[in-house]
């Protein structure tokens, strides 16, 4: 009789599951660097709602934009996401970044 087929643990899961099980390595470098004085001026503050990963958050306290850059997912959307072009992006460096935890 033929073995069940092993099923693949990572495969089965749902995006939420699948999000929690990453693990990110901080680029010694920050991969995401923000022209501050745009978000000054910005009305809508679109990187606090397109961002998957929460990245980007206002503090009205100290009225600037706050990047918590080891967060990243590395999706790519604050490329083009910001109507002022203020988010210089780049991947992290080789052995950095996002990856599975298992
Ligand atoms: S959308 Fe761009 S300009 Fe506006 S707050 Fe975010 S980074 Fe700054
Ligand atoms: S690449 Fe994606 S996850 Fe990373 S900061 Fe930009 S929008 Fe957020």
């Amino acid at each position: 009789m033929a073995r069940p087929k092993k099923e693949n643990k990572v495969e089965l899961m749902g995006i939420h599951e699948k999000l929690l099980i990453n693990k990110f390595r901080p680029d010694t470098e920050i991969h995401i660097k923000v022209n501050l004085d745009a978000c000054l001026v910005c009305k809508n503050k679109e990187c606090t709602k397109f961002c998957p990963s929460r990245v980007f958050t206002w503090s009205e306290a100290d009225d600037q934009l706050l990047v918590t850059y080891e967060n990243c997912l590395e999706c790519g959307a604050c490329k083009s996401g910001c109507p002022y072009e203020a988010i210089e992006y780049k991947h992290p460096s080789g052995g950095y970044g996002v990856g599975q935890g298992i």
